[in-house]
């Protein structure tokens, strides 16, 4: 068996609501990171994706390094990107029940990293649940501890950009990579994942559809995605 969650970053773009329709066809439930900006700009397809099932949640207002901010400009990040999901998921008529949250980058604020982790509990935000991960790193790093959400696998599909050498292949080699420098294989049996891919329309103009191909072949491979619970 090969299971995992699928999370989406840097969400609302214009190929959001297209995502968001590929994956109601497979039946798969995304967690989807919002950036608060974007959602103040262009609440539309944000909205789409609520009312068609998917969860979203916080993903900071303007998507900073968080090790570069002081304590007090990182809560406030987090709050703004909060006002923002709340009045969303208002506008979409949709309940919150959970309250995820990824720091951009992965970047967990550096000498605040303490700080802000109690800060998102006395928030209340939610963990999403890793007790099937079965790698020994993600303990041993403590990531099983932190309520922010970190991923096991990258297809860093992001890195297709005119001027740079990273392409489709590069993504397939990855997801076939059996040994990973970083993360875990993704096709190998046992396996439970959490899944990184963004919505980024520069990747949409270069490789129209890509997370079709991405979780397409996943799904040919094996892969099952699970319905996201929390913790
Ligand atoms: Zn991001």
């Amino acid at each position: 068996m090969k299971k995992a969650i699928l999370t989406i970053d840097d969400i609302p773009s214009n190929n959001t609501k297209a995502i968001v329709d590929y994956l109601n066809e497979k039946e798969i439930c995304a967690v989807m990171f919002a950036q608060g900006d974007r959602l103040e700009k262009m609440p539309e397809n944000a909205i789409y994706a609520l009312q068609n099932g998917m969860i979203i949640g916080n993903h900071s207002y303007s998507h900073p390094q968080f090790s570069s901010l002081t304590l007090e400009e990182g809560r406030e990040e987090i709050e703004k990107c909060e006002e923002q999901l709340n009045r969303i998921y208002q506008m979409a008529g949709v309940v919150r029940k959970y309250r995820p949250f990824r720091f951009p980058y992965g970047d967990k604020g550096g000498k605040n990293k303490d700080a802000l982790h109690e800060f998102l509990k006395q928030k209340g935000f939610d963990k999403l649940d890793d007790s099937q991960i079965p790698y020994s790193w993600w303990k041993e790093s403590g990531l099983d501890k932190d309520i922010d959400t970190l991923w096991t696998f990258d297809f860093a599909e992001y890195n297709i950009r005119r001027g740079n050498d990273f392409t489709v292949e590069d993504v397939f080699k990855r997801i076939n990579d059996s040994n990973p420098v970083s993360g875990a294989a993704i096709l190998a049996d046992g396996g439970y994942h959490f899944i990184l891919l963004h919505a980024h329309d520069e990747t949409e103009e270069l490789v129209p559809e890509y997370y079709k191909l991405f979780i397409e072949y996943l799904l040919e491979h094996g892969v099952t995605f699970e319905k996201p619970s929390f913790r």
